[in-house]
């Protein structure tokens, strides 16, 4: 039984101070929630002081990014050990704005990850098909292209630590999310892959997360599909109630 796993992804929103506040609420709110793994990705301005408020409690704190070097000459990145040091457990790799705006690539992805899990962070690896590409009937060849090559090098044992995230692009902050079936012919299919690519153990135990528009009123439908695991949210973990409403709906 794969334990359900609900994501905020505040994006480049929130400063230190509004940071503070949003996870504040969410705290005192989720609370008593033990059945689901409940992880917030604040900018990195505000990790720290998150961190601190946090600490303790059942809701832990992810990066949105990470580069692969330790440390060094690189500026503006920020390398796994000083995610470490600030008590993360989760970073986001391969967000689809990333790869859109900021080239990140499959062998970026696959670096990243191998940064990532070399320092025990959990990856939360995204993959997803754009518009154009779902028309085109591509949508298993992105993926494919993005699991395999994103994946390069890791074993079993690796990507059984780590999480992926199915972000359809088309549906990231545009309000359409993927139909529950939708989702769930991908997730399904990304679970194939894992069977080829490593065992059938590998894939039942690979936690596959949705992402796209995902609000209080869809989280139950999305959840109640077979490979659907939890939700990676962008928008509506910007604000307390929906956030908290997501987290509630997807205990199943
Ligand atoms: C995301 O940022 O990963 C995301 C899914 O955003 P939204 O929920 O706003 O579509």
């Amino acid at each position: 039984m794969r334990k359900p796993i609900i994501a905020g992804n505040w994006k480049m929103n929130k400063t230190v101070q509004e940071s503070l506040e949003l996870v504040e609420g969410l705290k005192k709110e989720l609370k008593d929630i033990n059945d689901v793994d409940i992880f917030v990705c604040p900018p990195f301005t505000s990790l720290a002081k998150v961190a601190e408020v946090i600490q303790g409690t059942n809701v832990q704190l992810g990066a949105q990014d990470v580069y692969w070097e330790d440390a060094g000459a690189f500026t503006g990145e920020i390398s796994p050990l000083m995610l470490k040091g600030l008590n993360c457990r989760y970073v986001i790799i391969g967000h689809s704005e990333r790869r859109t705006y900021f080239g990140e690539t499959n062998d970026s992805v696959n670096k990243k990850l191998k940064a990532a899990i070399r320092h025990n962070l959990t990856p939360i690896i995204c993959v997803g098909e754009r518009l154009e590409q779902r028309e085109k009937g591509e949508t298993f060849t992105v993926i494919t292209d993005h699991v395999q090559n994103g994946l390069q090098g890791i074993t079993a044992e690796q990507i059984k630590k780590a999480v992926i995230a199915y972000e359809p692009v088309w549906a990231i902050g545009t309000g359409r999310t993927a139909s529950p079936d939708q989702a769930q012919e991908v997730h399904n299919f990304i679970r194939q892959l894992l069977q080829k690519l490593y065992s059938q153990q590998v894939a039942t135990e690979v936690r596959i997360q949705y992402g796209g528009s995902v609000k209080p009123d869809n989280i139950s439908d999305l959840m109640a599909q077979a490979d659907v695991d939890g939700a990676l949210v962008g928008g509506a973990s910007l604000k307390s109630d929906a956030f908290i409403k997501i987290v509630k709906g997807a205990r199943q």
